[in-house]
């Protein structure tokens, strides 16, 4: 076997929080500590190996880099300090960029050194839509009062639509829309990579309904119960964080489906329903209650990284740090914004609300390449797990 090292890859690992992975001398400690790690397919040691000598194309095309959960059981094991949970989140990061489109946006949001252009460029398609609304001012107190942030792009005559949604859709819409598209194109690339190296050849395909029953459905289901995470001994604070945020994400996502339902669509017919959601509405305790509970499981993971980084169990990265900066972003601005309304002040209201947009877009355009891509790239490989293991890739 003849190896060609990509020393490219090889630095990048290095650079994204694998700069550890030198030092493995394969002892397979690791793939026995690994509590997801299974006699017939093991991991993470040949990962490391693979990682040694710059095998991109199997590092890429292995799902099990991105079944594991960063648990960090092997590398608390490991007797030569190599780290390899850590070296799969770096190949995990390369990843992302790789199955990344476009490409050049994908590769924006792998350094901290980008952040000015990655904050601009949000910052000003904002500032431009608000401009051309015509609204470009603050509110008076009585105003912002009766109104909060409903008429932030300004109000008009026509009431089948009201501006301030037309313009928020403007920018978010596309912005869901290119994360959505990117994504697609990610984890379909990724489906082909792993079905050839797996060397899958049947020509027998499950249809969609058989996809999501047999595959899909399953996975959600362990996800949501965090199975796997319960399985971590070392690390077990991590559950108690991302449970409450995947939860958040999901109280988010119904408030956000709600929202758009009743401006975009009942909202057409009777035009009362747009306007601010009173305290009590169910939608909105449950927008709080995600809020509250964003901001707890945030908390939770910047202190366990944060205590990790401290006993030298981490290296810090910007792969790791950006998505926690941009959740806490969204979710203080988020909350900052409604106490700003409820004690009356426009002008920091007004400030923190445009904030607020900034960082719920960034989560948006930047999602497909940054940590939170592994939502999807995580539950696609936990699908072809079973889906290799199933009648129709044995057939
Ligand atoms: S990463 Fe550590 S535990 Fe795993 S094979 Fe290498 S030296 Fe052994
Ligand atoms: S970090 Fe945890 S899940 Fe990942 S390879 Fe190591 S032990 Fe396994």
């Amino acid at each position: 076997m003849n190896v060609q090292p990509d020393l490219e890859f090889i630095k990048s690992l290095k650079l994204a929080g694998g700069d550890t992975l030198k030092k493995c001398y394969q002892c397979a400690t690791c793939s026995v500590a690994c509590p997801l790690s299974t006699d017939d397919k093991p991991f993470p040691r040949k990962e490391m190996i693979w990682s040694q000598w710059g095998m991109k194309e199997n590092l890429v095309a292995d799902p099990d880099v991105f079944l594991c959960h960063a648990c960090g059981d092997c590398t608390e094991m490991c007797p030569r300090g190599a780290k390899p949970g850590e070296v799969l989140g770096a190949i995990r990061s390369y990843a992302y960029t790789f199955y990344g489109w476009p490409s050049g946006l994908a590769k924006l949001a792998t350094s901290a050194k980008n952040l000015p252009v990655l904050i601009g460029i949000p910052s000003i398609i904002i500032l431009v839509l608000w401009f051309l609304s015509g609204a470009m001012h603050v509110p008076s107190v009585e105003h912002f009062a009766s109104h909060g942030y409903q008429q932030f792009f300004g109000t008009w005559d026509f009431r089948w639509y009201a501006k301030n949604i037309f313009f928020i859709v403007l920018f978010m819409v596309p912005a869901a829309g290119l994360a959505v598209f990117s994504v697609f194109m990610g984890i379909t690339k990724m489906w082909k990579e792993m079905t050839k190296r797996a060397g899958i050849k049947s020509a027998f395909r499950p249809s969609i309904v058989q996809f999501f029953q047999m595959f899909l459905w399953p996975t959600l289901v362990e996800t949501m119960q965090h199975n796997r995470f319960r399985e971590c001994t070392v690390n077990t604070d991590r559950v108690k964080g991302h449970l409450p945020l995947v939860l958040a994400f999901i109280g988010l996502f119904i408030v956000t489906c709600w929202s758009l339902l009743k401006n975009d669509v009942l909202g057409l017919f009777w035009t009362s329903l747009h306007g601010p959601l009173p305290l009590i509405d169910p939608f909105k305790i449950l927008a709080n209650v995600s809020a509250i509970a964003l901001l707890y499981g945030i908390w939770i993971l910047w202190s366990n990284r944060k205590d990790l980084e401290a006993k030298g169990r981490a290296t810090p990265t910007f792969y790791d740090w950006f998505l926690i900066w941009e959740i806490l972003a969204v979710g203080v601005t988020g909350v900052g914004a409604e106490l700003l309304r409820w004690a009356g002040l426009p002008i920091f209201g007004y400030i923190v609300y445009f904030m607020h947009l900034v960082a719920v877009m960034m989560l948006f355009l930047y999602m497909p390449y940054t940590k939170f891509a592994h939502i999807v790239y995580r539950t696609t490989a936990m699908c072809f797990e079973k889906y290799r293991e199933s009648g129709f890739a044995k057939q």
